[in-house]
């Protein structure tokens, strides 16, 4: 199967999920943690002056962009994170003049990238930042076509073994006690960007509105949406004048995405041999990166197989049961009728 048309089928498969019926929700679902953290983004303080770009590509040692973080005029086009950018800021026109927005993932409580990842590259966290393991993931894309903020993106310049490529809440270096904040929070010179518990975030925001009357509109932009996020939007101009959707409800995406390849049954029976197809498709240069690769899939292979097995065995016993519970009323009923027959046949005699 050639490339292209790999990636069609997986398209095809995701138009279905994501335009069609929803599908049935998988046997896998994601809560959210409450003691999360997340980032809270005042639209009304940002400057677009770009130092967090400049801060996040420090701490992660990105490529350098074409142009230099302190070139401002980059702000004329609208941009998006790609293969070098995990953070963007754009500039808005708006109905009370201009104002900046910051994008990048938005760390979801209920991950459409994770749910619609069938080798489990992606991870939600209890510290609340999205996660992804290039160990695991077999570059199949489906994660792009799932997330309905447009985030990840490939490294397209690499064909063979390209990476997907998306902000992480700076996780690794938290984690690791290398940072306090994440880098483009600890760059911000306006405290536009504030890193904290995510309900203490939404408090935050509160009292914002309850301090500065008429500043902001009283909406968290990721409290509810898309069942929440943990990277937080205030604002006082409508958040779809600065670039947010505004028409995605708040009904986690893995409702819609997650299980859609259960859903699609030719999927589901073709899934280990299309897995090794992404495989080979997307398999690295360096025989290391494939051995690890290798195990890694097989890994995956096993657990996926393991879910499978233990999701048919439900679904064979219910039907067992079902089907036994229906004989057993049916054979009651016709006792029942027979008795019925007896009974008026010995009224009659
Ligand atoms: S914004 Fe997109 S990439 Fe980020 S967690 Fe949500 S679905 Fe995943
Ligand atoms: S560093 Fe702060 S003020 Fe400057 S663009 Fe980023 S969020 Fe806005």
């Amino acid at each position: 199967m050639q490339r292209r048309q790999f990636l069609g089928l997986l398209g095809a498969t995701a138009a279905t999920a994501v335009l069609g019926k929803p599908a049935q929700a998988g046997p896998k679902h994601f809560t959210g943690y409450p003691d999360s953290y997340g980032v809270l983004f005042d639209a009304t303080r940002c400057i677009g002056c770009r130092r967090c770009e400049a801060g996040c590509n420090r701490v992660n040692h990105l490529p350098a962009p074409a142009r230099p973080f302190d070139d401002l005029s980059v702000l004329d086009t609208k941009r998006r994170t790609d293969g070098r950018t995990f953070t963007v800021v754009n500039r808005y026109e708006t109905a009370k003049g201009i104002v900046y927005r910051k994008n990048q993932c938005q760390h979801c409580l209920e991950p459409a990238c994770a749910s619609s990842c069938f080798v489990a590259a992606y991870d939600k966290t209890p510290q609340g930042a999205v996660t992804w393991n290039e160990k695991v993931c077999v570059g199949c894309r489906y994660c792009m076509i799932a997330c309905p903020f447009d985030i990840p993106t490939f490294e397209y310049w690499d064909p063979l073994a390209p990476k997907i490529m998306k902000c992480h809440l700076c996780y690794p270096h938290i984690t690791a006690g290398k940072l306090r904040v994440p880098g483009c929070v600890g760059a911000c010179p306006t405290e536009a960007l504030v890193y904290g518990r995510r309900a203490d975030l939404i408090r935050e925001a509160r009292q914002r509105f309850h301090l500065f009357p008429g500043r902001y509109l009283d909406h968290i932009y990721g409290e509810h949406e898309m069942g929440g996020t943990n990277w937080l939007y205030i604002s006082g101009v409508p958040f779809s004048q600065i670039g947010l959707r505004e028409d995605l409800g708040v009904t986690p995406a893995p409702e819609f995405t997650s299980g859609a390849l259960a859903a699609v049954p030719i999927i589901a029976a073709a899934w280990p041999a299309l897995l090794l197809g992404i495989y080979a498709i997307s398999q690295a240069k360096d025989k290391a990166a494939r051995q690890e690769k290798r195990e890694a899939l097989k890994e995956a292979l096993a657990k996926a197989k393991a879910e499978c097995d233990a999701e048919l065995a439900k679904v064979k016993a219910k039907a067992e049961a079902d089907k036994k519970a229906a004989i057993e009323r049916e054979v009651k009923k016709a006792l029942e009728e027979a008795a019925k027959a007896q009974a008026a046949k010995e009224e009659g005699e």
